[in-house]
């Protein structure tokens, strides 16, 4: 019998909640290793008859498998458990920054298959041009109908409904159709957003199975300047227009320098990999100045002026992370990029400056970390975020209940 809760204004289709079922059940063979149909009618509340149907077609299909185990003790029979095919399908994923564009097409897993650069082009035009034939390449290659989507990250604030990029100022990109730009000609759906929230996303999707679930973080992101995701209670914070948690354009100094969005005094503008740039050639004027990777090779080699632009950049980080701390409280804040790569160089500086400033009962709860995936959180978040949509979890299946969709309990 079905059980139907509706927080919606709209009819409820049976193919829609048939669709719906189906990818509840096929997000539970990708969570859970080895899960068996009894599980699943355990689990789900389904009947016993109503999982079968629905495992029967999604293993018609190809996107899962059984696979026969050793023989059960008791029984004498043989458990089946089932398996997400993951090659059946593919995500692409796509990072947009000056420092690093890449393609990179994924299993159902969200694990990245392969991967290709992309060269920084200051035409968007160009660019996204280039960008275009990339992703039609590498769908071309994964087969027809095999993609389920393409997921893009950028700098800067995208529309997530229209793909149009509001102001993105690390790129350099003002009102630009990115979407109409890339998907000439495509049918392949694609999703939109910024790129620390991204990163944020990555966090959860790709937890380890058996680990904590953090509900409550952020993600502190240094490409280009110093973007942030906010999560909280599992939700990844966009705001009214999808341009919240622009920690990075928030005041540290009022008189300070001038910063990319206009204002003076950012954040950003103290502690990010442009930051330590520009300490750094401060620190060696007339040398020709490393990146900011090269930076954090040097002060690992002893180098004494790579060491102390490190070390000035991890203190004003510090001072931005007393205001994430007591705006947000979160249970962990979590770095990325060149902070990942330098965290073990500064991670004293940055807790001595929290020690100074905030109350003992902040210190002891809070957990600062370098991110999880090595330097490709980004990426993996865009993935993700295709994945996301298409296994309606967390933030998607939430933000639709909210606008009026529907919330699907059982089966047909
Ligand atoms: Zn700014």
């Amino acid at each position: 019998m079905s059980t139907v809760t509706l927080t919606t204004r709209r009819v409820l289709r049976k193919a829609d909640l048939r669709e719906a079922n189906e990818r509840l059940i096929l997000n539970l063979i990708r969570q859970t290793p080895d899960i068996s149909r009894s599980d699943l009618v355990r689990v789900t509340g389904f009947s016993a008859s109503s999982v079968s149907l629905i495992v029967n077609r999604l293993v018609r299909r190809g996107w899962v498998r059984e696979d026969r185990l050793e023989s059960n003790a008791q029984t004498g029979r043989p458990p089946v458990a089932l398996r997400l095919d993951a090659d059946s399908m593919l995500a692409i994923g796509v990072e947009i920054s000056r420092e690093r564009s890449r393609v990179a097409v994924a299993d159902l897993h969200g694990r990245i298959l392969r991967e290709k650069p992309l060269p920084w082009h200051p035409s968007a035009k160009v660019f996204l041009g280039r960008l275009r034939s990339m992703i039609q390449a590498e769908a071309a290659a994964c087969g027809e109908g095999k993609v389920l989507g393409v997921g893009v990250a950028l700098q800067g604030t995208i529309r997530r409904d229209t793909g149009r990029v509001t102001a993105a100022e690390g790129l350099g990109w003002f009102d630009v159709d990115v979407h109409g730009e890339l998907s000439r000609r495509s049918r392949i759906p694609f999703y939109y957003d910024n790129n620390a929230k991204l990163a944020a996303t990555a966090e959860r999707w790709y937890r380890k199975p058996g680990s904590k679930e953090m509900k409550d973080y952020v993600f502190v992101t240094a490409q280009g300047g110093l973007g942030t995701g906010v999560v909280i209670d599992g939700r990844i914070l966009h705001g009214a227009d999808g341009e919240a948690s622009e920690f990075g354009h928030t005041l540290l100094y009022a008189d300070g320098r001038k910063c990319i969005c206009g204002n003076c005094g950012c954040w950003e503008e103290y502690a990010s990999d442009r930051a330590l740039v520009r300490i750094y050639a401060e620190k060696a004027p007339g040398e020709s100045t490393p990146t900011a990777g090269e930076i954090i090779d040097l002060a690992r080699a002893g180098d004494k002026r790579a060491l102390d632009a490190l070390s000035e950049v991890a203190r004003n980080l510090s001072l931005g992370f007393v205001n994430l701390i007591y705006a947000l409280n979160p249970e962990a804040i979590i770095v990325g990029d060149c902070l990942a790569k330098g965290w073990d160089l500064m991670e004293g500086a940055v807790w001595s400056g929290l020690r100074q400033r905030l109350p003992q009962r902040y210190l002891s709860r809070i957990t600062l970390a370098p991110e999880q995936l090595g330097g490709d959180s980004i990426l993996m978040g865009a993935v993700a975020n295709v994945l996301s949509h298409y296994f309606t979890t967390f933030d998607h299946q939430r933000d639709k209940q909210e606008k009026g969709d529907v919330t699907f309990v059982s089966a047909e």
